[in-house]
């Protein structure tokens, strides 16, 4: 029996004593004993009813048997579908209701408030909890690790991912296990990562960059992993020079150059330092080379498609873009009729390969909306390419702002105020106007508590752009609103701003 994925990822270390996980805690978990507790979780889940293409919802902490949960899984022939922690009730009720899961997994602090929306989607309910104690652990820890592996084929599916909701309502990409696997493949290759490799590993396994990225590529090259449950500077910062690789959000970089203690010293064993999920300014690219000698590698991909685009590992890493198309993944630039572009101008992304999901679970219209009859999927952001075909992101087409018939990024706006001494960051976004279609704001987070005066922002900007350009609001904020992922929620800008002025 094959199943695509699993044979991969876990069967290779069933009597691999090297170790996988470190958790925050100190503990050490080999590849052997990981692949074991994950049978013994595949066991449960099979008593539970669980099937091949059933799928199994998770919140639950960021803990092993949370990955172990992933890894049961896939051996049992289902789909994993992790939810963000941060997510309420009346979400988790859309997302349960929504994907009618055979099972839920959920920390046992919310047992009480899921039990009666399992119920309702006639979800089996059982509980994974830090202490090591909820219903799926104990259950687990009785169980026979001798589970037979269910078959699947590559174009099954092998997890149901939810976008991170940034532009609306999160939507469900199912991914098949080639999706995963031809990703996975792809970038240990790339980025060259191997069983010698120590990741520091601080980002949430509910999302595609902590999951699939950064343990997909860990686990097919046998690497090392320091397990952290949140971004812990001083964790991280101790971590450094025992470590090879770190993958990470853009905040995860601000927050330590904002630290002394980085330096180069500290860096010294470390091999790569991967960004992505958000745009890496340019400012902190550079400081952080200047820092600790170490040009960060920034990528771009999403929860549809895997990564798309990197920069490269041996040639020069350039910031302020995404780099160029994985190998097997085809990009292009298109207008609003489909069609290419002209060289070096804005278009939409698309982008087609192995990486490309299924479509939207329970959405088929929108799958065929974004999905082309050629098989290139519309991303929804705006990019251009230079010359030598590195890819720059110029924003998301919904954050596009026409105003007096004018097309206007807001990531021009915003790089210039970022550029400008007292400014941490800016997000720039379109509200309603009666006479231009759209007027511009720019929110603007200073550096320190004092805010440069709105003079000098509209002295700057009105040097360097054109005039249709010049937002006319400055909105001067202490910090924007993200979400678990690190991205600025413009569309919450949007409402408050709104709000604000009403
Ligand atoms: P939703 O689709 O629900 O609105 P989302 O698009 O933020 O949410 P994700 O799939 O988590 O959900 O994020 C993918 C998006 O993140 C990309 O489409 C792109 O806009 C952005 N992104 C990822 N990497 C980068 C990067 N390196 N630079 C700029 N943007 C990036
Ligand atoms: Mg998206």
């Amino acid at each position: 029996m094959t199943n695509h994925l699993y044979d991969a990822l876990f069967a290779p270390h069933r009597d691999n004593d090297a170790v996988f996980l470190r958790t925050g805690a100190g503990d050490a978990i080999s590849y052997r004993a990981f692949v074991a507790r994950a049978a013994q979780i595949a066991a449960v889940l099979t008593g539970a009813g669980v099937g091949a293409g059933d799928r199994v919802v998770v919140q639950a902490p960021k803990h092993p048997d949370m990955l172990a949960l992933y890894a049961a899984t896939l051996q049992c022939g289902a789909v994993f579908l992790p939810l963000n922690t941060a997510y309420t009730e009346a979400e988790l009720s859309y997302f349960i209701s929504d994907a009618a899961p055979g099972l839920v997994v959920c920390d046992a602090a919310a047992e009480n408030r899921l039990a009666p929306i399992a119920a309702a989607a006639g979800a089996a309910l059982l509980t994974l909890e830090r202490g090591g104690a909820g219903s799926l652990q104990t259950r687990a820890d009785a169980a026979d690790a001798g589970v037979a592996t269910v078959a699947r084929a590559p174009d099954d599916l092998a997890a149901l991912l939810y976008t991170s909701g940034t532009t609306g309502r999160s939507k469900g990409a199912m991914l098949t296990h080639d999706n995963l696997l031809s990703n996975a493949r792809t970038l240990v290759e790339l980025w060259r990562i191997a069983r010698a490799d120590r990741l520091i590993h601080a980002l949430p396994i509910f999302h595609t960059h902590g999951l699939f990225v950064a343990i997909n590529t860990a686990l097919l090259a046998g690497a090392e992993m320091l397990f952290l449950e949140t971004f812990d500077r001083d964790r991280i910062l101790e971590a450094l020079p025992a470590h090879t690789l770190m993958m990470g959000v853009p905040t995860f970089y601000t927050r330590l150059l904002a630290d002394a203690r980085l330096d180069a010293d500290r860096c010294a064993n470390m091999r790569l330092f991967v960004s992505g999920s958000a745009p890496l300014l340019a400012e902190t690219h550079d400081a952080f080379a200047a820092r600790t000698g170490h040009r960060i590698l920034e990528r771009y991909g999403m929860t549809e498609t895997s990564m798309i685009t990197s920069n490269p590992y041996d040639g020069a890493r350039r910031a302020g873009t995404v780099g160029q198309p994985l190998d097997g993944v085809e990009v292009r630039l298109t207008d609003a009729d489909g069609n290419p572009v002209p060289e070096g101008e804005v278009g939409m992304i698309e982008v087609r390969g192995p990486n490309v999901f299924k479509g939207y679970w329970n959405m088929p219209e929108k799958t065929a909306a974004e999905l082309r009859s050629d098989g290139f999927f519309i991303t929804g952001d705006l990019g251009q390419h230079s010359a030598d075909g590195y890819l720059s992101i110029v924003g998301r087409a919904r954050d596009l702002i026409i105003t007096g018939g004018y097309n206007v990024y807001p990531g021009e706006i915003e790089t210039v105020l970022n550029a400008l001494p007292g400014i941490a960051e800016s997000a720039v976004f379109g509200v309603p106007d009666a006479d231009f279609g759209e007027a511009i704001v720019a929110a603007v987070v200073p550096a320190d508590r004092t805010a440069p005066p709105e003079e000098t922002l509209r002295d700057a900007v009105g040097a360097a752009l054109a005039r249709f350009k010049h937002p006319r609001h400055y909105w001067m904020l202490e910090a924007l609103p993200r979400n678990a992922m690190g991205k600025v929620q413009k569309a919450q800008l949007r409402e408050d701003w709104t709000a604000r002025s009403a």
